[in-house]
């Protein structure tokens, strides 16, 4: 299949991985928005949020659960984060992974912009 984060996932596209475990893989965002970037995908080709649904949703609650452990080892827990999920074009996603991306290390403004 020719998904960029089914290839970092493989290994075969190289990425500085965070975090991984049978569900879940994180790594450095290329172009990071942060002090700390990493973008945290599932271990299964789910396209957006759009196809989440109750055969999958078990890497969406993995994703979820490796969060606090991805945070706190990148020593961003306590000041606190941001977690972005974006979907579809009017929600500026470029890459059809389902992906989250978790970010700190600076203070985030709301409303998003
Ligand atoms: P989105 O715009 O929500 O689809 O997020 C895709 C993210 O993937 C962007 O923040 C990109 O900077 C990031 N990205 C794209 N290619 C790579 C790569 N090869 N390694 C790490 N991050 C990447
Ligand atoms: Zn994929």
């Amino acid at each position: 299949m020719n998904c960029l984060f089914c290839k970092i996932i493989s290994g075969e596209i190289p990425s500085k991985k965070v975090f991984e475990n049978d569900m879940v893989y994180a790594f450095r965002d290329i172009e990071p928005q942060a002090p700390e970037h990493v973008v945290i995908v599932p271990k299964a080709h789910i396209p957006s949020a759009n196809d989440i649904n109750e055969e999958n949703i078990a890497y969406v609650s993995a994703v979820w659960a490796a969060i606090p452990e991805i945070a706190k080892s990148l020593g961003i827990d306590q000041k606190g984060y941001r977690v972005v999920n974006n979907c579809g074009e009017d929600g500026g996603q470029t890459v059809g992974h389902l992906h989250f991306h978790l970010m700190g290390g600076r203070s985030f403004g709301w409303p998003a912009g």
